[in-house]
């Protein structure tokens, strides 16, 4: 159960955690008709800082720009400004951000362009997403029966929640049957990604990841990966891979603002490399939890720090 806080931002306005409610009849809940955003505040040693927080923004416009949903009056930077300002109001160290964009209650029918668009923020204590072992031993996936939303059907560049029904089919049928998540293919059978997480692929040295228009959602974590690898001097492309790719790779991992940067140590109970945490996805841990931790400097300006609302005492 999500623990509550103080407050959530709707439509401007910092509004009671319980109010938060909408009508059974809102567009949304028959239609799906809601964009979101996943962003973490990560406690730095200097305090909370918001991850790449420009960047997530950016893609929740997007995300609405593509369903026509970009009809409200806030701009980029008052929704940043929204969402630091929530995180001090909740007076939390770090956090998970929820921003949703959704087609509230008016008209009944499948055209929601007479509905109200409803802004909402929420934030709340969020730990690690596929377990504290997760990240230093990795985790069991399977290749999902399911296939990735195709092209042309929901784009995936949208981050909306009606995506996250496939994604929904996947991660349970994985875990039915006793996997931590699953890796869908996309309508080629080519790799696209996991149902809340992209996937990187490591062999010879080399970082491989799906290319955009493999239904992939184009993740900032997965940016910030192919940054960082960069950065260390690791090579990377984007290229299409098949399965069993997976299968013979010295290395797999998972990328996500949830899952972060979590190693795959099997794929359809076939072992990946050594069936533990790779030297590279170690090294691009290491590299990415400094700057989140604010440990290392923050040289690609990621972070933005939340400001600190206590008053200074005289
Ligand atoms: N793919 C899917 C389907 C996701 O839900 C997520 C999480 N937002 C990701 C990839 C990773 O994206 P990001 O790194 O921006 O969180």
């Amino acid at each position: 159960m999500l623990k509550a806080t103080e407050k959530i931002w709707r439509n401007g306005e910092f509004i009671a955690w319980d109010d938060a409610k909408i009508h059974v009849l809102s567009h949304v809940v028959s239609y799906g008709s809601s964009v979101f955003e996943g962003i973490r505040c990560y406690e730095t040693v200097s305090g909370p800082a918001v991850f790449r927080l420009r960047e997530h923004v950016r893609r929740m416009v997007d995300s609405a720009k593509i369903y026509r949903m970009d009809t409200f009056q806030y701009t980029r930077e008052e929704l940043e400004s929204a969402m630091l300002e929530l995180v001090a109001v909740n007076k939390l160290k770090s956090c998970y951000i929820r921003p949703i964009v959704l087609r509230g209650f008016g008209e009944m029918g499948v055209n929601g362009t007479k509905n109200p668009i409803d802004l909402y923020i929420a934030c709340w204590e969020w730990g690690k997403y596929l377990g504290d072992a997760a990240l230093s031993d990795g985790v069991d996936v399977c290749v999902s029966s399911w296939n990735r939303i195709a092209p042309n059907t929901l784009p995936a560049l949208s981050k909306a929640g009606a995506n996250y029904m496939n994604s929904q089919l996947m991660k349970m049928e994985a875990v039915a049957n006793g996997y931590a998540e699953g890796i869908a293919l996309d309508k080629s059978g080519y790799v696209s990604e996991g149902s809340g997480e992209n996937i990187f692929v490591v062999r010879d040295g080399k970082i491989v990841t799906p290319p955009l228009g493999t239904s992939v959602l184009p993740g900032i974590t997965r940016d910030s990966v192919l940054t960082l690898a960069n950065h260390l001097g690791i090579p990377t492309v984007e290229q299409i891979i098949p399965r069993e790719l997976l299968y013979i790779a010295d290395e797999v991992f998972f990328s996500g603002t949830a899952a972060e940067i979590t190693p795959i140590r099997s794929v359809d109970r076939i072992t990946v490399g050594k069936g533990r945490r790779g030297p590279i996805t170690e090294q691009i841990q290491r590299e990415f939890f400094a700057i989140v931790n604010g440990t290392k400097p923050d040289q690609f300006n990621w972070l933005t720090p939340v400001p600190v609302r206590e008053a200074v005492a005289q």
